[in-house]
């Protein structure tokens, strides 16, 4: 082979080399996933236990269907995981249920209700909060942003937020309990069977849980 040949044979054979062996490029670092904040949401009740019972309608039955509704709409939001403590008509002590948020680490407790008074004139929508919780505690915040946006969301009459002994006291999370509306009140009773409301209840209460969570 003349040596020009040859040179070029090398060069060409170099060049090929440099290129085929040029290191693989590292792929960059996935982007972290975000973070995923996960809140319990608890339906008040169930199984052998229907809660308020009036009119036909078993409290258990709203809480449930306003849980699964919270749910759902959660599900828009990547960095929320909202974790349901039943999602069938099952019984549940109130141990049980806070064992969930703490098994989980979870930045707030929802537990939701409705109301009974022997007043059949009480109407409107309360949050509460555990009375051994102290000034300052986030479960106040909480209650705050979930009371004001239910109320947004409805239009219902706002009883605000109270402290009430519950069996919230446990709980190692900031945790309210949401009465969404008085099942005792007739006009009230029949606006929390409609789904369309039931849809408005459920987009308050998740409201209020992303304003506090800042999500
Ligand atoms: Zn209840």
């Amino acid at each position: 082979m003349p040596k020009a040949a040859t040179v070029a044979l090398m060069m060409t054979l170099v060049l090929f080399l440099s290129l085929t062996l040029r290191p693989t490029p590292v792929a960059p670092p996935a982007s972290p996933s975000p973070k995923v904040v996960r809140v319990v949401v608890d339906a008040g009740h169930g199984g052998k236990d229907p809660g308020a019972s009036i009119g036909g309608v078993d409290e258990k039955d709203l809480n449930l269907a306003l849980a699964l509704r919270v749910a759902a709409l959660a599900r828009s939001y990547p960095n929320l995981e909202v974790v349901l403590t039943r999602d069938t008509d099952r019984y549940l002590t109130l141990e049980e249920r806070l064992a969930v948020a703490h098994r989980l680490g979870a930045a707030a407790y929802i537990s939701i209700h409705g109301n009974s008074f022997p007043q059949a004139t009480r109407c409107g929508v309360e949050t509460l909060v555990d009375t051994t919780r102290s000034p300052g505690d986030p479960s106040y915040s909480l209650a705050e942003h979930v009371q004001r946006e239910v109320v947004l969301a409805t239009g219902a009459q706002d009883l605000g937020v109270r402290r009430q002994p519950l069996y919230l006291s446990s709980c190692k999370v900031p945790a309210v309990l949401v009465e969404v509306g008085h099942l005792s009140c007739p006009a009230e009773r029949i606006r929390l069977l409609s789904p369309a409301y039931q849809d408005r209840l459920a987009t308050g209460i998740l409201q209020g849980i992303l304003e506090f969570l800042g999500l």
